[in-house]
């Protein structure tokens, strides 16, 4: 077993570890957790002290995608039962952020669900994006599925600052989660996004099926890329999805996952996404240790603990919420 003190001082200095340290971390035993959290939690104090970012989430484009991920209960391809609704207004999308201003939060995230986004669209998102950046000093993230040429600057010009596209899993296993469209176009987005001058919000879900090395891979393919940040959910299974009757992850082989996701990706910003309440459960707060983010106030499809619980955890482990500022 690796010395985890030494693993994060290596981490302190930007380097990763190997395969085989990082493999460890993921199969550690339980009686190491804590020892491998503090280990974790120096690299992540290191970069973001004991900030919590908060993120709000606004789904302003509910069901109807055309796309098959296995996961995800917004797809038109299964029958989940969700709805669907039309893009919001740009009044719709301008109220969401004032609540989330209100809320304290850095980063006001709106989504789509769909395969990527009309011109008409960004029109609307383009125009409630320059309302919210006159109002308020929150910084924007986008989520708008696969990115066309021209459609980043757009975005960007517009005061977006991140864009956000999950590469979901490894290379190797995205083929058993998603039909509709491949691994390299995902990647293909966030290289477009990055171009444009954007920051690139990337990450995963673990507990799909994937094995530990497919874990590790998507680990690593994120460190390559250089992604901002990473949202790390955990499989919440979704009635009527292909994923529906899956297991949960236990609490510990979720911290394992983020510890392994620091010790990887040392300095960007790791946070903890949806998931979160029903697979950790009642170590949820031991995941401030790794990660330094949280989505409050619920997540696209499902509702989470709730803002007001969210920040008494954080500040009942000591933790502070990051304050905004502006990019
Ligand atoms: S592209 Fe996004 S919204 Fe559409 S099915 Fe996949 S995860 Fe769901």
């Amino acid at each position: 077993m690796p010395d985890w003190n030494a693993l994060a001082d290596a981490a302190l200095t930007g380097a990763a570890p190997t395969r085989e340290e990082a493999l460890a971390v993921l199969t550690a035993p339980e009686t190491e957790l804590l020892a491998l959290l503090d280990a974790a939690f120096r690299v992540r104090r290191a970069a973001h002290g004991l900030d919590v970012r908060l993120h709000v989430l606004q789904n302003a484009k509910l069901g109807a995608c055309p796309e098959d991920c296995g996961f995800c209960s917004q797809s038109a391809r299964h029958d989940t039962g969700l709805g669907r609704e039309k893009l919001q207004s740009a009044d719709e999308i301008v109220a969401g952020a004032r609540r989330a201003a209100e809320m304290g939060a850095v980063k006001y995230c709106i989504v789509t669900a769909t395969r990527g986004p009309s011109e008409r669209d960004l029109d609307v998102i383009c125009e409630a994006v320059t309302r919210i950046k006159a109002e308020h000093p929150i910084n924007i993230c986008t989520s708008l599925g696969l990115l066309r040429e021209g459609q980043a600057e757009r975005l960007k010009a517009a005061g977006v600052s991140r864009f956000n596209h999950n590469l979901e899993t490894s290379e190797r296993y995205f083929g058993e989660v998603v039909g509709s469209h491949a691994w390299a176009d995902r990647v293909g987005t966030i290289r477009r996004a990055h171009a444009a001058g954007l920051e690139a919000c990337c990450g995963g879900i673990y507990g799909m099926g994937e094995s530990l090395d497919d874990r590790l891979d998507l680990a690593f393919a994120l460190r390559e890329l250089e992604v901002e940040s990473i949202p790390v959910n955990f499989l919440d299974p979704r009635p009527g999805t292909p994923m529906g009757e899956l297991e949960r992850m236990t609490p510990t082989e979720c911290l394992k996952a983020l510890a392994m996701m620091r010790f990887v990706n040392p300095t960007r910003d790791i946070r903890i996404a949806g998931g979160r309440e029903v697979n950790l459960r009642d170590l949820q707060v031991l995941a401030l240790y790794p990660a330094n983010s949280l989505f409050v106030d619920g997540y696209l499809t499902t509702p989470g603990a709730g803002y007001e619980h969210d920040l008494q955890m954080i500040r009942d482990a000591g933790f502070t919420v990051a304050e905004v500022v502006a990019t």
